[in-house]
């Protein structure tokens, strides 16, 4: 199996974990760790609101059960795909455990700390380099968060086909900062 077909598979595991998160009523983002060999070592979904815990995005709930299931805080030669790209406090996470590869789907241009709105990820003055690729799956991703606010704002779901009436523009024409607070 080549990458791109290993990390579509693994990134699809990381759909699943966000659809779970929504399912559960919560901001739909997953994550997958995978280590070197291939072998998922961790899962996670978003579950701040379930857990009351403002840490509880994908990732931090991935990169912990990775840990656990590796017996070390280093993740050394793992790979982390997500839904979304992370946000500062998950970048840094991702940095502390020394993920050698980063894959996200969706650009968040409202918190994202892989260039969109800051760059800590391979920011010059940190020690740790992680190869960071983005852009997977995105329009699918990007579309179930979209829908995800629409729908709490009681609004029409986009299509992830669109048509000339139905325009699948990520974000919406909202600009709602105080959904950030709960993305995964
Ligand atoms: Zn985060």
């Amino acid at each position: 199996m080549d990458d791109t077909t290993l990390d579509e598979q693994m990134m699809r595991l990381a759909i699943a974990e966000a659809n779970a998160a929504q399912a559960a009523g919560e901001v739909p983002v997953g994550a997958i760790v995978v280590g070197p060999d291939g072998g998922i070592h961790g899962r996670g979904q978003n579950r701040v609101l379930r857990d009351s815990d403002p840490t509880a995005h994908a990732e931090i709930v991935a990169l912990r059960a990775a840990g656990l299931a590796l017996g070390n805080y280093r993740l050394t030669g793992c790979t982390l795909y997500v839904t979304l790209e992370p946000c500062a406090m998950c970048a840094g996470a991702i940095l502390h455990a020394r993920i050698a590869r980063l894959v996200y789907a969706a650009d968040d241009p409202k918190a994202g700390a892989c260039g969109s709105v800051l760059a800590v990820m391979n920011h010059p003055q940190l020690n740790h380099k992680a190869e960071v690729v983005s852009g997977l799956l995105a329009e699918e991703c990007g579309l179930m968060l979209s829908n995800f606010f629409l729908a709490r704002r009681g609004k029409k779901p986009l299509n992830l086909h669109p048509t000339s009436e139905a325009p699948a523009l990520l974000g919406g024409e909202d600009d709602d900062k105080e959904e950030v607070v709960g993305k995964g």
